[in-house]
């Protein structure tokens, strides 16, 4: 099978088209033809060496894939050849033609989400909804700020407040970004890049602040982003690339907090309700991946620069 390999940690350069034996599953696993393969910033991290999850080398990036079953390793229940899924993460990486996963890393796909959307779904959805859930336990009536709402990510989380009656802020960084923010469910948009944009924020909550806000760069925004909360209210760090000061008693006075998590850290309870609660949102279309680029498996380096590019617009995919 073709898959991508990386032998040295390094730059998107290192991602190389291969012709590698197909995997065959061991007993709890399952083998899955990948139709569409997800790509997300912590496989470029991960690569260049700097996560701190680091694979032994060789290895093939990617956890989340859609397909087909190829086939079932001994003991395995839940799926069987043929059926329809996505995986959230894998034993052997899904940028490539085949991956093995353990029974429990693979879901059912609806019918109604194709291949190249079901590449999309789990470390985007999976993160936004346990970002609001499990992190800022939202509830219905309260305000989001969504901060990255073009990415994959933000995204998620802006049709899953919108599912769950949050009102939700949205901010992207290009006018596609906005709009697609808009469209996918967000009540009011602004423009990160813009001058001034946090005060826009604030009039549109008519100075009372946001409850929640999931913040997809840190480092840039946590300083500011302590004085647009409303009292109670809860940062989520879900991206974050350096550095940043804050001033505590922007918390203080409001009894707020900070909360940051890595998607890795979940509980096995956590991850079935995530699961459970995505499946619900697919079937019932609330939930709709949206992918903005597709690239074929070799153009992976491709890929891997264009993830860390401004102006995000929805999932990038490799077409395995
Ligand atoms: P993505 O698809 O590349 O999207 C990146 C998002 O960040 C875009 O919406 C982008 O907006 C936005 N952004 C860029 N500059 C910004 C700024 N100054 N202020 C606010 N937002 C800004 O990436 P993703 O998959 O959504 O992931 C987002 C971040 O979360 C990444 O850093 C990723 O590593 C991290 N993450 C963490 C976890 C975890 O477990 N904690 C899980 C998944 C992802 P524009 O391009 O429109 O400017």
């Amino acid at each position: 099978m073709k898959a991508i390999r990386v032998h040295e940690f390094g730059g998107p350069e290192v991602l190389k088209l291969e012709e590698v034996p197909t995997p065959k599953p061991s007993a709890g696993q399952v083998l899955v033809r990948i139709h569409a393969a997800g790509v997300n910033p912590y496989e470029t991290y991960m690569r260049a060496g700097t996560y701190p999850l680091k694979p032994p080398l060789p290895y093939t990036p990617g956890s989340d894939g859609a397909g087909l079953v190829e086939a079932v390793g001994e003991g395995v229940k839940k799926v069987r050849a043929n059926d329809r899924v996505y995986t959230a993460r894998t034993a052997s990486g899904s940028y490539a033609e085949y991956a093995l996963a353990l029974e429990e890393e693979v879901h059912a796909l609806p019918a109604k989400v194709d291949f190249k959307q079901g590449a999309g779904i789990w470390v985007p959805y999976g993160t936004a909804y346990h970002a609001l859930y499990h992190q800022a336990k939202a509830h219905a009536s309260e305000t989001v700020l969504v901060h990255g709402a073009s990415g994959g990510v933000g995204i998620a989380a802006v049709q899953i407040g919108r599912a769950i009656g949050l009102r939700v802020l949205g901010t992207a960084g290009t006018p596609g970004g906005l709009e697609i923010a808009k469209r996918e469910g967000a009540h009011a948009i602004f423009d990160h890049r813009k001058a001034g944009y946090q005060d826009e924020i604030l009039q549109a909550t008519v100075n009372r602040g946001v409850d929640i806000i999931l913040e997809m760069l840190a480092n840039v925004n946590l300083s500011h982003d302590t004085k647009l909360l409303a009292n109670n209210g809860r940062i989520i760090v879900i991206g974050s690339r350096g550095e940043v000061t804050i001033n505590p008693r922007e918390l203080m006075g409001r009894r707020a907090s900070i909360r940051g998590f890595s998607l890795w850290g979940i509980t096995p309870t956590e991850e079935a309700d995530i699961h459970a609660g995505i499946f619900a949102g697919l079937e019932n279309g609330t939930l709709r991946p949206f992918v903005g680029k597709e690239l074929p498996l070799a153009e992976a380096s491709r890929a891997h620069r264009e993830i860390l590019e401004p102006g995000a617009a929805g999932k990038i995919v490799l077409i395995c």
